[in-house]
């Protein structure tokens, strides 16, 4: 493919496109006479109520097509990827995931995108450490909003350290530019212990609050360490008394955010509660829930699902068998707690958790998403479990029945003579999977 022929992956079904003829196959030449090199200038570029495309046909023909529309109506267009090749990070952070990974995975895990328009198109956090004065104008001048920003510390010289990145430095520069162009921001801070925590993370936190409100809030996540760390910089985890101490800091600049602003602004991840062994945090705290993907309030908003899908179960259903769900250690307690609340309401199922322990990635790895297919196979074998086992969709590569270590769904479930039911992270999915299959 040119980059100037942009091939059409998909047309969806009803849509202007549709309508129009244009078809799977057919490439995208240009947009009111401009070529399109990426998706975010072709986001922009539809952004019209008068739009003229150009497209070749599978047999050369060229059609030029004239379309009036709503400002903001999607063409229903959808292309491979974000048409151009996606950009790498230039970074090599002390904490980096991708540096642990074992030898031998799939490739594509090993690569590190520090690109603009994924963290618009799939909430991606960047670096802005691989990003050039004309991408700032490029973000402001097609709005492309939200970014989310990778920030970790606004000590700078602590940041080039952190990131190993001597470009590392021009952070609250960009971040003052995109709050001047009025763009939003979300940030984000990996947090390592003795590193970037303590006073480093209050200043932090107060830095970025100048950008408050385009810049609306900020995620905390603990650094997560596998056991492939040989060389690199030697690193610590949290614990129950360390994740204490962070909690009662940002519960603290909560409170005073909230009395001043209406909101915490800063947030922890579940996994900070987890290890400390702190109490569920209300559904109400977590506000918009605007960095669940950072696993921020999950576990608050997983409850919440269960119980009201609970709540509105009517009558009682019979012919109830049996299942498990499987998670990682962190999530286990919770799980247990929902298997309860489900038992008490659909009496005669047989629901039990159960945690798988990370030998792929190391002990120290609790999280589900990082569950491997060979685990659960080693650790279940032999067992006499039900045959119905429910599994997050987050154990899974995005969109595919295979574990990160390239265990298929059907190799565990052959391996075990077990079914595996794949699950949203989602209480109410869960419980509708469970009521269907477990019948
Ligand atoms: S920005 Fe840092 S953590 Fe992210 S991929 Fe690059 S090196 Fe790894």
């Amino acid at each position: 493919m040119s980059c100037c022929k942009v091939n059409i992956q998909e047309v969806l079904v009803g849509s202007i496109a549709d309508e129009l003829e244009i078809e799977e196959g057919d490439k995208l030449l240009s947009i009111n006479g401009e070529k399109v090199m990426d998706i975010l200038e072709y986001k922009y570029l539809i952004s019209d109520e008068l739009v003229i495309l150009e497209i070749e046909k599978a047999d050369g023909e060229i059609w030029e097509l004239e379309i009036e529309k709503e400002y903001d109506e999607d063409l229903g267009l959808l292309f491979g990827g974000i048409i151009d090749e996606p950009k790498s990070c230039h970074n090599k952070c002390i904490f980096c995931f991708i540096d642990q990974l074992p030898k031998g995975m799939r490739k594509t895990l090993y690569f590190k995108d520090d690109d603009t328009r994924l963290s618009f198109l799939q909430g991606n956090f960047l670096s802005l450490t691989n990003i050039k004065d004309k991408d700032i104008e490029k973000i402001i001048r097609f709005r492309i909003s939200p970014i989310n920003i990778s920030v970790h510390t606004t000590d700078m010289k602590l940041r080039k350290k952190m990131l190993n990145n001597k470009n590392a430095d021009k952070l609250l520069d960009y971040i003052k530019r995109l709050k001047d162009g009025n763009i939003e921001m979300k940030a984000q801070i990996v947090l390592c212990p003795g590193i970037n925590d303590g006073h480093q993370l209050n200043k932090a936190i107060k830095d970025l609050y100048e950008f408050y409100p385009q810049l609306s809030c900020v995620a905390i996540v603990p650094v997560g360490l596998t056991k492939y760390r040989d060389g690199l910089f030697p690193l610590g985890e949290y614990n129950e008394e360390t994740a204490r101490e962070v909690i009662e800091e940002v519960e603290i600049m909560q409170k005073y955010y909230l009395d001043a602003i209406g909101t915490r602004f800063v947030f922890l991840s579940d996994e900070f509660y987890i290890i400390a062994n702190n109490e569920t945090q209300p559904f109400e705290n977590y506000e918009g829930f605007s960095q669940i993907e950072n696993g921020v309030g999950m576990k608050a908003m997983f409850n919440y699902e269960l119980q009201n899908s609970l709540d509105n179960i009517q009558k009682s259903l019979g012919g109830l068998t049996s299942g498990i769900i499987l998670t990682g250690e962190y999530a286990l307690p919770i799980l247990e707690e929902a298997c309860s609340k489900i038992k008490n309401k659909l009496p005669g199922l047989e629901l039990n958790a159960v945690a798988i322990k990370n030998e792929f990635f190391g002990p120290l790895i609790k999280v589900s998403g990082l569950i491997t297919g060979g685990d659960i196979i080693s650790q279940l074998k032999g067992k006499d479990i039900s045959k119905n086992v429910f599994i997050p969709d987050n154990m899974l590569r995005s969109g595919e029945p295979v574990f990160l270590d390239d265990i298929t769904i059907k190799d565990v479930e052959e391996k075990l003579d077990i079914r595996i039911i794949v699950c949203k992270q989602d209480g109410s999915d869960l419980l509708d999977r469970i009521i269907k299959y477990c019948r």
